[in-house]
């Protein structure tokens, strides 16, 4: 069910529980201000998932009130992930769903990171 860009922070959603440790997930990067962990159900032969560690439930929501900090912090683990994955050739593919048309689900601000293979059109 997506939900809204731009509602109020919900503290129970599936991706606070793993900030927070109550849910385990497979970790492949952490700093000050972004963790990194493969998706649950990956649609690539990589599908990992970039979220900051503040509570942003979205694309929309993190651009206009998230500090620079964290946005520089955050944009910078994104790459770092890649580079780590060894996605910077040939190349990879990033996807943040935003709100009910850009069929987010879980409303906490993430961004896929897909390789491992050519992708083909940007929409299907
Ligand atoms: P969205 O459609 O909101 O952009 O994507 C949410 C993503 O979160 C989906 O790709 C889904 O498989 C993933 N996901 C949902 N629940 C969990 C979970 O508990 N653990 C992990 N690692 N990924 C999850």
């Amino acid at each position: 069910m997506p939900v809204s860009a731009t509602g109020p922070y919900d503290q129970g959603n599936i991706f606070a529980k793993i900030l927070r440790g109550e849910i385990p997930c497979n970790k492949v990067f952490e700093d000050d201000f972004a963790l990194a962990f493969h998706d649950i159900a990956p649609q690539a032969p990589v599908h990992v998932l970039v979220i900051p560690k503040g509570p942003y439930v979205s694309w929309a929501d993190f651009s206009a009130t998230a500090t620079d900090a964290e946005i520089g912090g955050f944009v910078r683990a994104v790459g770092q992930v890649a580079r780590d994955l060894g996605l910077e050739e040939p190349g990879y593919r990033l996807l943040a769903n935003t709100g009910v048309h850009g069929n987010q689900v879980v409303p906490h601000l993430h961004v896929h990171i897909f390789g491992g293979r050519q992708f083909g059109a940007m929409l299907s």
